[in-house]
């Protein structure tokens, strides 16, 4: 069997009929031995078809289950020599993550994705931007994405520098955006420093529900494909110490 990710051990965490799409829709190509041992499968990039079979829903429980199989050790196998080949002539991911500059969290390797899979904007902070807005209404509107996934993460040093007003360069406009989060956490969580990590961890959270609320209103095209189901938007935290994505609720 040649599954795609999502599907690949996927099965058993998101259930049958996921796994029931992946067979009527993905490729099959044997990586066992010749002596019948047990074959274990290999992902590779989705195709048009697999991506059309996915709902905002199924995309959504695959990154988790991505984050799942990336926690436990586990990530799918892949051969990236044969996923460059059978991606070269066209993309479909199937999300598009707006992440941290942060070296500490590779949004494709904790996620336990590969090539073709998602589409991927990092800055610090994972503010958003009207580059990085157009950026995702290419993804969904155009490439056909179908979830947008905002993840921040504990201990983030572009919050810390929000919190402490740092000033610097071009770094200075970019910390304005994450203002607005710092003030939006409740006036009881003392002391407001970059000291307390209780503190930077929760306006790190609600820097993420700040972007959340920004694609929803500053992006007609996204909104539109947004209420009508087309696309789903979700947000999450990365804890730097467990490598565990804690996507928010709604
Ligand atoms: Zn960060």
């Amino acid at each position: 069997m040649r599954p795609h990710s999502f599907f690949n051990r996927v099965g058993r965490t998101i259930g049958l009929p996921l796994l029931a799409i992946a067979l009527l829709t993905a490729g099959c190509k044997s990586t066992g031995n010749s002596s019948g041992g047990t074959m274990s499968p290999v992902a590779s990039p989705p195709t048009r078809e697999m991506q059309a079979a996915m709902t905002p829903d199924s995309a959504l429980a695959e990154l988790k289950a991505g984050n799942a199989r990336f926690v436990a050790g586990q990530p799918v196998r892949r051969d990236a020599p044969a996923d460059v080949k059978a991606s070269a002539s066209g993309q479909y991911p199937f999300a598009v993550v707006l992440s941290c500059l942060d070296s500490r969290q590779p949004i494709e390797i904790v996620l336990d994705q590969g090539i073709g899979d998602i589409f991927s904007a990092r800055v610090a902070g994972n503010v958003l931007n009207d580059d990085i807005l157009g950026s995702m209404e290419f993804a969904c509107k155009v490439s056909g994405a179908k979830l947008i996934a905002v993840i921040g993460h504990s201990n983030c040093g572009a919050i810390k520098g929000a919190v402490d007003d740092v000033q610097l360069g071009n770094l200075t406009s970019l910390l304005t955006k994450i203002k607005p989060a710092v003030d939006a956490v409740p006036a009881d969580v003392s002391p407001r420093t970059s000291k307390n990590y209780a503190f930077v961890d929760q306006a790190a959270e609600a820097n993420v529900r700040l972007v959340m609320q920004q694609i929803r209103e500053r992006s007609p095209i996204l909104r539109e494909m947004l209420d009508q189901h087309q696309i789903g938007l979700a947000g999450g935290m990365y804890d730097l110490s467990t490598g565990q994505v804690r996507f928010l609720e709604k």
